[in-house]
């Protein structure tokens, strides 16, 4: 089987990785220059959509920004999964919001914004504080605002109003700020029959916007209430391959953040922690194979690497830590590399955890000391 992939990033790259044992060979295809690329050494092997297209039995997606004439010509070929729709949706925080409505799922209350009169209504309906997110563009936490008093209405609505004046169908949601106890989010695949396979929640600790720690949790409770709020999302889009959701936790009820139409960072730990990673099972939900297990083969945690490109070799030595780079040229606060920390008994994964953030520096790793800190208390 051959799968082409729309984007040439780091999720390519492990989808390459993870496809291989199964004779899966994946090119992918660099949107921005419109080159096939090597996922694993970024070497240019064609160029153009059309040829790519032609050469791949499966097209699915490692990121929801595409420009929508591309999907279209994806869609058109017929060999385009999940869908245009979920990524559309992933892409555009409008669509987002009413799919989550028409499936039937919690999310935080919230009004779309393209006038300053709408900006007073939201407010009104919203309440303060809220967060504002710009409906197209936005990822690791970029095009947000938080308005806590209306000293700063002035302000916001200035940046806001050059944000929708900056690009086409541009808008904004206004959404309630939930005061979360945590953030949770559940990975999972669908298969062409129909069939699903989630993996256990995992608990994500954000730096600055961008995920830096995510840890597999065992909750039945909070695992129940997110594979339903999964299943209704997922059967809404008749989606096939991996869908991820982001949680908050609000005393024990899940509000869906938001859906990534995509194998997601939050999912990385699974690599080294279950039976089946959530790369491969993306490629066999596409590629219409069967699913493979989803469950916890060991306690796992994934510490993000932001804007460093060398570690101490120490860590290789260190039990049950693997590192995973994406092979990128270094930039500040740039996705370059996970760490996955596992565990084979309780306690274990905690003290290796405690072990990786002694050798690791504070300042380019902050949730991670946070944690060794908090678990020496
Ligand atoms: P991603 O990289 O995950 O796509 P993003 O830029 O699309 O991120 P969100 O996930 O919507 O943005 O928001 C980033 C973070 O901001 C969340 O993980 C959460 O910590 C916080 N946040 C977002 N919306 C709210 C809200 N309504 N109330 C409280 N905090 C929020
Ligand atoms: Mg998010």
């Amino acid at each position: 089987m051959h799968v082409l992939v729309l984007g040439a990033g780091q999720l390519a790259r492990m989808m390459s990785l993870a496809g291989a044992p199964l004779n899966i060979e994946i090119s992918a295809y660099d949107v921005t220059s419109g080159n096939i690329v090597h996922p694993l050494t970024q070497a240019v092997i064609g160029h153009g959509l059309d040829n790519a297209i032609e050469h791949a039995d499966v097209i699915t997606a490692e990121f929801e920004h595409i420009p929508h004439p591309i999907l279209e010509v994806c869609e058109k070929s017929g060999k385009f999964l999940p869908s245009t729709q979920a990524i559309k949706a992933g892409g555009d925080r409008r669509l987002e919001k009413a799919l989550l409505d028409n499936a039937g799922v919690r999310n935080a209350k919230y009004a779309v914004i393209t006038t300053r009169e709408d900006f007073t209504q939201a407010i009104e309906y919203v309440g303060m504080p809220m967060v504002l997110k710009s409906a197209l563009g936005g990822y690791d936490g970029k095009g947000q605002w938080r308005l806590k008093e209306s000293s700063q209405i002035d302000e916001i609505w200035q940046q806001m109003a050059q944000c929708i004046a900056d690009s086409d169908n541009q808008a904004i949601v206004a959404e309630e700020f939930i005061p979360f106890q945590r953030e949770v989010s559940l990975v999972g695949a669908r298969g062409k029959d129909g069939a699903i396979a989630v993996y256990p929640l995992a608990e994500n600790v954000h730096t600055n916007g961008v995920l830096s720690l995510s840890t597999a949790i065992a909750d039945p409770a909070l695992q129940e209430q997110a594979q339903q709020m999964f299943s209704a999302v997922a059967e809404s889009l008749n989606y096939v391959g991996v869908l991820a959701l982001e949680f908050f936790d609000l005393d024990g009820q899940l509000l869906v953040n938001e859906i990534a139409p995509r194998v997601h960072n939050s999912g990385h730990w699974t690599q080294q922690g279950a039976e089946t990673c959530q790369f491969e099972n993306h490629l066999r939900a596409v590629c219409g194979l069967p699913l493979g297990g989803t469950q916890l083969v060991r306690e796992t945690a994934m510490v993000n690497i932001l804007g460093e490109d060398t570690l101490p070799d120490a860590i290789l030595s260190m039990p049950g830590c693997h590192i995973h780079w994406y092979g990128k040229e270094k930039r500040a606060g740039r996705k370059m590399g996970h760490i996955n920390v596992c565990g084979g008994y309780s306690g274990e994964l905690q003290r290796r955890l405690c072990a990786l953030a002694a050798v690791l520096d504070a300042e380019a790793f902050p949730a991670i000391h946070e944690f060794a800190k908090k678990y020496a208390q």
